[in-house]
């Protein structure tokens, strides 16, 4: 089915909101964050940047 990948990166998208981790993409840094916290009242910056939850790791991985 097309919509499979879709379904999978949003499911895995939603695992790493979960796990309450971010990274900066410009400097590497990475801090906790309270999701739910997050949400309502801003989401950590970094660099002049928002954070992301992809690890560095993680990134450029095919899903
Ligand atoms: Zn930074």
């Amino acid at each position: 089915m097309m919509c499979q990948g879709l379904h999978d990166r949003l499911a895995a998208s939603h695992a790493k909101l979960m796990r309450g981790l971010v990274w900066c993409r410009s400097c590497g840094r990475s801090t906790r964050v309270d999701p739910a916290g997050a949400l309502r009242h801003g989401w950590p910056r970094c660099c002049d940047a928002t954070m992301t939850i992809d690890a560095p790791d993680e990134r450029g991985t095919p899903s």
